[in-house]
């Protein structure tokens, strides 16, 4: 199940500790391994050569042209990057859903489930092709993925609609990720539909990250840069790192939360916005606001207002769960929320917050290639520009690692214009120039995009959802 009946998110019901003993000895293994030990920890009905079978198979050399699967890099003056895109779509989506179909076809199994699952899916760009990619001709399974028409980048747009596999169906919807993710969640709390779907041997489940099953697998790569950075003499065992995230939905960084709770030594948790900066504005003052303008920028997968897996991080710092059903209940009927004072505090112990503008991220690309000769993607821009903001505000020394969540190749045209090489061609005709440019080769799945044809054209109107779903699974 991706989420609850009453339409809340799964959490744990307690989060597992790692020991300092534990720790180092995860440093002597592979990324394979580490995944292996870390999801050992949460799922106890899965035993650790089941897992061992998943991670050899979602992480292998086939799908991730990294031997390291997620390599840490070093920029200087106490930072690191940890790029998380080398696997088959390039974005750090694919750490958790190359993952994921292993854990929830094992799951069917394991509960003895008769119906086949639909994978639905909301996204803001990348997650669509994660999840298609990972599912793609999955047995007993279909996906369904919906993406905002105008608010992909033409490089992720043609990725989703030129997808290939028997089970798979991809459609643009007229609004953007806030009303694909909101339909989505509808058609989940829909018992209506829940049981007319049943009646034809149906269920339906999630890969957006309200599904604690793409949580989970996100975690590891916490604790494997962790170790990366011990084994690099980096760092000492014990010593305490910041990591900063660009933020959407908040799943990524609240992967980090989790690994901290575990015992991770984590100081603090860097979250990073572009102009919709509403999590900013949250962590400044406690109130959490949509009701404000949407704005398309040139990170399409952090252009969300309404940030879903806050919600856990509400829950696991309160005492009770209606409290958060309450604030969430505000959400939907007046579009904000506000958090006491005490909690605040609470969160603002652990996590940092900074926002960035296009033309600020484009001068972080810029600055950051000409310096480090490093390129950086318009997300992960955000992000290290946060950084760099934070760390001469505050002072904070504390070596800090920055989360690249995706390949600079997926958005090709802001990349260019960073680098002072506008271009009006569409995305997926700049990916060879982006490398000319650059000197870097442009990851295999990506490099053959521009003569890929679309097989997904349809576009639902916003209320069309359920009969798109209902159309695709009779
Ligand atoms: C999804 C995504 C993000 C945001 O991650 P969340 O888990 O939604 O916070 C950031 N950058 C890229 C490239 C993404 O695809």
């Amino acid at each position: 199940m991706g989420l609850s009946r009453e339409g809340g998110l799964f959490v744990p019901e307690t989060v597992p500790a790692i020991s300092m003993e534990e720790l180092a000895s995860l440093c002597a293994l592979d990324y394979r391994e580490r995944a292996v030990r870390i999801m050992k920890l949460f799922l106890e009905d899965y035993s650790e050569e089941e897992l061992r079978g998943f991670a050899n198979a979602a992480y292998s050399r086939e799908k991730f042209d990294s031997e390291a699967v997620a390599p840490v890099v070093k920029l200087g003056d106490g930072t690191y990057i940890l790029e998380l895109w080398h696997g088959p779509t390039c974005a750090f989506k694919d750490m958790a859903l190359q993952m994921l179909p292993y854990l929830l076809t094992a799951a069917l199994k394991k509960t003895g489930e008769e119906k086949r699952v639909c994978i639905l899916v909301a996204t803001s760009g990348d997650t669509g092709k994660a999840a298609l990619e990972g599912f793609r001709d999955v047995e007993g399974t279909k996906i369904l993925v919906f993406y905002p028409r105008d608010g992909v980048s033409e490089v992720q747009k043609l990725q989703m609609t030129s997808q290939e596999g028997g089970n798979v169906f991809v459609s643009a919807i007229e609004g953007n990720f806030d009303d694909a993710q909101t339909g989505v969640k509808e058609i989940f709390s829909s018992e209506e539909l829940r049981e007319e779907l049943a009646e034809n041997g149906w269920f339906l489940s999630s890969a957006n990250s309200i599904n604690w099953g793409r949580l989970l697998p996100q975690i590891v790569y916490y604790f494997s840069a962790y170790c990366d950075l011990i084994n690099a003499g980096e760092i000492k065992m014990g010593e305490k790192i910041n990591f900063s995230v660009p933020t959407g939905n908040f799943g990524d960084i609240l992967a980090g939360y989790y690994a901290k709770k575990m015992g991770l030594p984590v100081a603090r948790l860097i979250c990073a916005s572009n102009r919709n900066n509403v999590l900013t504005d949250f962590f400044e003052t406690g109130e959490y606001n949509r009701a404000r303008p949407f704005y398309e920028t040139i990170s399409p997968s952090m252009d969300i207002l309404i940030s879903s897996n806050l919600e856990r991080l509400l829950s696991d710092l309160s005492d009770s769960g209606d409290k958060v059903r309450v604030l969430m209940e505000s959400l939907k009927s007046e579009g904000r929320y506000e958090i006491d004072a005490e909690t605040l505090e609470k969160i603002n112990s652990v996590f940092s917050a900074g926002s960035l503008d296009d033309e600020a991220a484009k001068a972080v690309i810029r600055e950051t290639f000409s310096e480090k000769g490093y390129l950086l993607d318009t997300h992960t821009a955000v992000a290290f520009g946060v950084t760099k903001a934070y760390r001469e505000k505050t002072g904070d020394k504390t070596k800090t690692v920055t989360l690249s969540t995706a390949s600079p190749f997926k958005f090709t045209p802001a990349v260019l214009s960073a680098l002072g090489k506008p271009c009006e061609k569409p995305g997926p005709e700049l990916i060879g120039e982006l490398s000319e440019t650059a000197g870097i080769p442009a990851p295999r799945p990506l490099a053959d995009l521009a003569g890929r044809k679309a097989r997904f054209t349809f576009c639902a109107k916003k209320t069309e959802l359920f009969d798109t779903v209902k159309a695709f699974l009779s």
